[in-house]
């Protein structure tokens, strides 16, 4: 799946060239036409063409030229349109994406569709000038802090090896200064005039992240690219960026597909964030991905967290990254102290202990911020009959309804489906319908009854949809006042709030018993970024985390070592248990109406592998998936395992198309997934 270069000149040998064009479908083959007949100019791999393509008219990239084809020289088809004069996207960036295609397998013409922002997927011409130049705000840029010991040895050893590709990675704790290592290395690498491209998590990408570089980078272009722009804003950061024009590009997930015209630096903040990794489709890891368009066009990449993902530690640990550590906050904070609140036995005031109450009153008392976390979005897990113990449930996934009261009604966290609020029992025609467990719509509720002084900020899915709202948020909380904020894991990523000196984990048990072998990783970065929220300023921080396992052994290794040796144990474990990183895996997954049938295919997609799996390849499943029945349909999961990604991908390479022959295969919707992390 190389793309080569070539162009549509006339061979030697006075054959006419033909063109191979990939458009977006899911067939993994690029497909044969002739150049236009009156069209003169060179045709160079890269250029966009309209291409008849059955009854339709596609955009198509063409991916190579050659001399010969399959088809007979009357069946060829010519392009009716050659949009590009030079290529749209250069011969890095076609083997980047070529690269990216072939390491997922996944059809080329949908890795380029999904690379592309849609004016460019639609053919729109990118000759025209990009927007005017955005100058940003006037004025005297904000001084470089002066770096602490750690911070000047982390940047001056990337600053060392920084003309080239390497792989650092930066473990800071939270609010250790890592943002400002990146700003003075951004800084070094803007004086050489090469453009620096910023990962971040969707939810971070704040007017408050972009405002921190404009401060900084006065003098200098940044454009962001996220979900939240329009078609048009989108198009064109995404032409400023292959102009050359814009400087800095800080973006989410797909902006590691931006061209880039004089790349000089990649940086993948919290790189361990799920959000990285695309879950439908083209699925993806960001950071994977940055870090081989990193090599590929020679610049140094630095992955920044303050947890990093296992797999990032391990790299680190064997020598192929550079581990940098951060251990001390910078300026004037120091890390916040822990404390567990055992709750067993003890009294609870829906949900809180009156230790925890009287610390939030303590905290807020002293004009300080409280931030107070539960994963767990609506009013209530459940809704129940007292009289006869029927429970509201989804009939599409057979899981529980969640209670929500903002807008009341019942709605199901699998599949998103609604229905309205019964007034009485469906079953026995009983009024006393109660709400059981808590969310964080009933959670600020109740923060709401208890401290009526002061405001409550809830932060979840539900109060985030629009941008606008967080941003009005958050700004609200930065304006210092005393004040409580509820929220999910949306609280965690990377925000700054300096009032706020207390976190307070109302539940950390959920996450202590995860049947997945990624749940204790994943535990403990959220636990540890929720609590890196807590005294970023000069007051210290304090964490209280209520649990009815106070002596689980995971969470005192956390709470008392750190995450660093918390996550090398976890590596150690893994290591025995022959889990990634030390082996490799693809996740097949498959869904049907009739279980049976999902079910059927990944059987014969491992009878088809037979020959395969050897004491080299392990086949787990097919096995119902954790999550097994989602808005009616039934879901089923194979799991491929080996010690060498090598052999793992040779496999593929040669049965996918028996897989994708199978007689099942057109009726079961199914997908692979390489590097899997959601197991549900
Ligand atoms: P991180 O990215 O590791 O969470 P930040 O870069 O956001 O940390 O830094 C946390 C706080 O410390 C910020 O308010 C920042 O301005 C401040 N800070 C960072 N480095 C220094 C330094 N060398 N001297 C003084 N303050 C610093
Ligand atoms: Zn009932
Ligand atoms: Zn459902």
């Amino acid at each position: 799946m190389s793309i080569n270069q070539g162009t549509n000149t006339l061979h030697a040998s006075g054959q006419q060239s033909i063109l191979k064009i990939v458009v977006n479908t899911p067939l993994r083959k690029s497909f044969d036409y002739l150049p236009p007949a009156d069209y003169q100019n060179p045709i160079q791999t890269g250029i966009r063409v309209r291409v008849p393509f059955g009854k339709r008219e596609l955009i198509g990239l063409v991916t190579a030229i050659a001399y010969d084809s399959e088809l007979q020289p009357g069946e060829l088809k010519s392009v009716l349109e050659v949009i590009d004069e030079t290529p749209l996207i250069d011969e890095g960036m076609q083997k980047f994406l070529g690269w990216a295609a072939a390491y997922y397998h996944h059809p080329l013409g949908q890795v380029i569709h999904n690379a592309l922002p849609t004016r460019v997927r639609q053919g729109k011409s990118i000759d025209t000038p990009a927007s005017p130049k955005v100058v940003n705000a006037a004025g005297e840029a904000k001084l470089d802090l002066q770096l602490n010991p750690e911070q000047k040895t982390a940047l001056q050893s990337i600053l060392d090896k920084a003309e080239a590709y390497h792989c650092f990675l930066l473990e800071g704790v939270t609010g250790s200064g890592k943002t400002e290592v990146y700003l003075q290395l951004i800084a070094e690498k803007l004086h050489a005039k090469k453009q620096v491209l910023m990962l971040v998590p969707e939810i971070s990408l704040t007017p408050q992240t972009l405002q921190r570089f404009q401060d900084r980078f006065t003098q200098y272009q940044i454009v962001s690219l996220h979900s939240g722009l329009t078609d048009k804003q989108r198009y064109e950061a995404w032409i400023a960026a292959r102009n050359g024009d814009a400087d800095i590009i800080i973006g989410t997930r797909s902006a590691v597909f931006v061209p880039l015209k004089r790349p000089g630096l990649i940086i993948v903040d919290e790189e361990h964030d799920g959000s990285y990794k695309q879950q439908d489709g083209f699925r993806y890891s960001a950071r994977d991905l940055a870090v081989f368009r990193a090599q590929q066009m020679d610049t140094p990449v630095v992955l920044g967290s303050a947890t990093p993902s296992l797999e990032s530690l391990n790299n680190a640990i064997s020598g192929r990254y550079t581990l940098l550590t951060l251990k001390q906050r910078a300026a004037a904070a120091s890390q916040p102290s822990f404390k567990c609140i055992d709750l067993k036995g003890k009294k609870l005031v829906e949900g809180f202990s009156e230790e925890l109450l009287e610390a939030i009153t303590y905290h807020l008392d002293k004009g300080q911020q409280v931030l107070v976390f539960l994963n767990r979005r609506g009013f209530a897990p459940l809704l129940q009959c007292h009289d006869c113990g029927w429970n509201a449930s989804c009939p599409r996934c057979d899981i529980s309804y969640t209670l929500h009261r903002s807008k009341p009604e019942l709605r199901c966290h699998r599949c998103e489906s609604q229905t309205r609020l019964p007034l009485q029992c469906p079953h026995c025609q009983s009024k006393n319908l109660f709400a059981i467990g808590m969310g964080t719509e009933r959670t600020e509720d109740i923060l709401e009854k208890k401290f009526p002084a002061v405001p409550v900020y809830r932060i979840d899915r539900d109060t985030t949809r629009k941008r606008q709202q967080l941003e009005q948020t958050l700004s609200n909380i930065n304006r210092g006042e005393p004040a409580i904020l509820v929220g999910t894991q949306m609280l965690a990523k990377g925000h700054h709030f300096p009032k706020v000196t207390l976190v307070a984990i109302l539940d950390a048990d959920s996450g202590l018993f995860s049947s997945d072998f990624r749940g204790q990783e994943f535990m403990g970065q959220l636990l540890i970024q929720v609590a890196g929220r807590a005294g970023r300023e000069q007051d210290p921080g304090e964490v209280m985390i209520q649990t009815h396992n106070s002596t689980h052994p995971s969470l005192l290794s956390l709470i008392r070592d750190g995450y660093e040796i918390f996550a090398r144990q976890l590596i150690e474990q893994r290591k025995l248990g022959r889990l990634p990183p030390f082996t490799y895996q693809v996740l097949l997954r498959a869904e049907a109406n009739k279980a049976a049938e999902a079910e059927k295919l990944l059987h014969n997609i491992r009878q088809a592998s037979q020959a395969f799996l050897d004491d080299r390849i392990l086949a787990i499943g097919p096995l119902p998936a954790p999550m097994e029945k989602r808005a009616g349909r039934f879901r089923f999961q194979l799991l491929l395992q080996s010690d060498k990604r090598a052999d793992l991908h040779n496999m593929l390479r040669q049965l996918l198309p028996v897989y994708e022959s199978l007689p099942q295969s057109r009726r079961v919707r199914w997908a692979l997934d390489i590097d899997p992390l959601d197991f549900s």
